[in-house]
């Protein structure tokens, strides 16, 4: 039997190229999006390669939205072997001038949706006594960033939550990693101006942006057999961008 993987924020960027590589892995994927017709189409690439793929449409950041959609997958799919905590939100702009509003949206979309599937997904790992978790944070969680007071404060909070899962659930077998990406080609980044895209290619070793192919390639391996030994690790994935 297929392995199940459960990606966030799969109708796009990161979330569609990590769906499309664990298809290709051979897990079923159980995608999940606000963006319909998004998901749609990532669920037409992931059949090709022969998996099973179902469409969760859901807020994220909504606890209960989590609950319903979690037993939802687990009815349709069988298990839930993977789960993907990648779906994400920028609200960016500097402190002093930074509404109360877009804080709490960025905490609550980037930082309370790993709460609401991990405490509904592990459930189900540790019943199973086996399961992988990734979670994307970034190297502004690492590092800060100015201009990006909420973000950082999200993906800082990933990298705790995903050390302390780690403590928490190793004795049942289930490995929890976070994944710190640089500056990714994604619709995320597209919103930069020129003049920021052009100070952030200066700053970067290898003086390009990564793919979201190439975050995949490293969930795959985080996902797959020969990361067992691996947890509470936050991976950059930067082209050295903070060497
Ligand atoms: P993206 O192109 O903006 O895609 C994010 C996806 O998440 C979108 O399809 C979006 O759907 C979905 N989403 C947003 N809020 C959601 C919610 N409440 N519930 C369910 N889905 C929701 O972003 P990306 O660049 O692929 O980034 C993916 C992840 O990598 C994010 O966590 C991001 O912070 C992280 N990351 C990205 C970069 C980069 O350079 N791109 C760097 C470091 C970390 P809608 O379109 O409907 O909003």
């Amino acid at each position: 039997m297929k392995k199940t993987a459960i990606i966030t924020g799969a109708a796009r960027g990161i979330g569609a190229a990590v769906a499309l590589r664990l298809a290709s892995d051979g897990f079923n994927v159980a995608l999940n999006d606000l963006d319909e017709a998004g998901l749609a189409e990532t669920a037409e690439a992931c059949k090709k390669h022969g998996a099973k793929a179902e469409i969760y449409t859901a807020d994220v950041s909504n606890y209960a939205a989590c609950e319903t959609m979690v037993k939802k997958i687990k009815e349709d799919l069988g298990t839930v072997d993977v789960l993907v905590n990648n779906a994400g939100i920028t609200r960016d702009g500097l402190l002093a001038r930074m509404s109360e509003e877009n804080y709490d949206l960025v905490i609550s979309v980037n930082q309370k949706s790993i709460f609401n599937m991990m405490k509904h997904c592990l459930a189900i790992m540790m019943k199973q006594r086996s399961g992988r978790v990734i979670n994307l944070s970034s190297v502004a969680g690492l590092h800060g960033n100015a201009g990006q007071f909420n973000y950082s404060a999200s993906k800082a909070a990933v990298i705790g939550m995903t050390k302390s899962a780690a403590k928490e659930f190793g004795a049942r077998g289930i490995c929890v990693n976070a994944i710190a990406p640089g500056f990714i080609q994604t619709p995320m980044t597209e919103a930069l101006t020129d003049e920021q895209k052009a100070a952030i290619l200066n700053l970067i070793a290898m003086k390009r942006y990564g793919t979201a192919e190439e975050i995949a390639g490293l969930v795959s391996f985080l996902a797959g057999k020969d990361s067992g030994y691996i947890t509470g690790q936050v991976i950059e994935i930067s082209g050295g961008l903070t060497i």
